[in-house]
C-alpha cells in the first residue's frame, strides 16, 4: 500500500512540442530542430510511428522571421507576446509580426487549456551568460518539469543548477524553458548545441520512461528562486550605462553574492560593491539580449524543494 502522502498520479504526456528559434538568434535551437525535423522525415520513410502513436514529438521554429534575418526579433519579444491579451486581440495590418506569430503557435500548440493543447512544451534558448545547461519553470508545483530537471541533472554534467523561477507567469501548465551557454548570439559553439541535444534527448527519455509507468521517487532537490533583477548604474541624464560587469562576477553565475562583493566596475575604474543585506546567487550576468530590458544580472535564492513521488495515472 503506497502512503498518499506526497505521491502525484498524474496523466500520461502523448504530445510533446520542441521549439527552437523563439529568439531567432540563438542558434543551438535553430540548428538543433532543424536536424530533429531531418532525423524525423528520415525516419518516417523507414519505419512508420514505430511506438504506435504512444507520444507524438511536434518540432517547431517558432520565429522563421527574426531566424532568416538572424535577430532576437523583428517586431517585439516572441516571448512576451503569450499572455491572454495578445492572443485574443484582432489582427491589423499594424499588428505586430510577433503577435500574429504567436496567435498561430497558439493554434498550433494549444489552445491554451485546451484538451488538444500540447502537455509538454521544451523551449530551447541561449544565453551569453556562463549558465550552462539551466532549466526554467513557471510553477512550483511543476512536478513534471522537476522530475525532468532532477532527470537530467543526473545525467549531465556541470548542471548543477535545477532552476525554479518566476519571471514571467506561465504561457502553459507545463512549459519549460532551457537557456543553454554560454554562446553568443549570432553563433553556434558545438559543445553548447551538443549540450542541449543531450539535454532534449534525456528530456524525451525521460517521457518515455514516465508514459510508460516507471514511479519516480521523491526526495530533496536544489532549486533557485529569482529574487531580483539589477539594472547597470546608468547616467540620469543620458540613461547610458556607467559600468560594466565586474571581472570577478562575470562568468560566475550561480555562485555565492556576498554582500560587498564586487557587482560593477564602472568606465572610469571604480568597484561597486553589492549592498543588499542577504547572500543570493546571480544568474544571467551580463547577458547580451538584457541590456534593453535594464537587467544586468539576477538574483536568485537556493532552496531544497520537496518533491513528490509522480506516477503515471491509468485511465
Ligand atoms: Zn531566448
Amino acid at each position: 500500500d503506497i502512503s498518499l502522502q506526497n505521491v502525484e498520479r498524474l496523466p500520461r504526456l502523448s504530445r510533446v512540442a520542441v521549439c527552437g528559434g523563439t529568439h531567432g538568434n540563438e542558434l543551438s535551437g535553430v540548428y538543433l530542430v532543424r536536424e530533429l525535423l531531418k532525423v524525423k522525415k528520415k525516419k518516417k520513410k523507414e519505419e512508420e510511428d514505430e511506438d504506435g502513436g504512444a507520444m507524438s514529438v511536434l518540432l517547431v521554429l517558432s520565429n522563421p522571421r527574426a531566424m532568416q534575418q538572424c535577430l532576437r526579433y523583428i517586431d517585439t519579444d516572441l516571448n512576451r507576446c503569450f499572455t491572454h491579451a495578445c492572443l485574443i486581440g484582432p489582427t491589423l495590418d499594424k499588428t505586430p509580426y510577433e503577435m500574429r506569430r504567436a496567435r498561430e503557435l497558439n493554434a498550433m500548440l494549444g489552445p491554451k487549456g485546451s484538451a488538444g493543447a500540447m502537455d509538454l512544451i521544451c523551449d530551447l534558448h541561449n544565453t551569453t551568460a556562463n549558465m550552462g545547461l539551466s532549466l526554467i519553470t513557471y510553477s512550483d508545483h511543476d512536478w513534471i518539469c522537476m522530475h525532468i530537471f532532477r532527470h537530467l541533472q543526473a545525467r549531465t554534467h556541470g548542471l548543477d543548477r535545477g532552476g525554479g523561477s518566476h519571471l514571467k507567469s506561465a504561457q502553459y501548465d507545463l512549459k519549460w524553458v532551457g537557456p543553454v551557454g554560454p554562446q553568443p548570439h549570432g553563433v553556434v559553439r558545438s559543445n553548447i548545441y551538443t549540450t542541449m541535444k543531450s539535454g532534449v534527448q534525456y528530456m524525451l527519455d525521460w517521457v518515455h520512461f514516465f508514459n510508460s509507468g516507471v514511479i519516480f521517487d521523491g526526495g530533496f532537490m536544489d532549486v533557485f528562486t529569482v529574487v531580483k533583477h539589477i539594472d547597470y548604474p546608468r547616467d540620469g541624464e543620458t540613461h547610458n550605462i556607467t559600468a560594466a560587469i565586474h571581472p570577478q562576477l562575470q562568468d560566475r553565475d550561480f555562485c555565492l553574492l556576498r554582500p560587498g562583493d564586487p557587482l560593477f566596475q564602472t568606465f572610469s575604474g571604480e568597484t561597486l560593491r553589492y549592498t543588499g543585506s542577504e547572500p543570493l546567487y546571480p544568474f544571467f550576468i551580463n547577458e547580451s539580449a538584457y541590456y534593453e530590458k535594464g537587467i544586468a544580472l539576477c538574483l536568485a535564492r537556493k532552496r531544497p524543494y520537496k518533491m513528490s513521488q509522480i506516477f503515471k495515472k491509468y485511465a
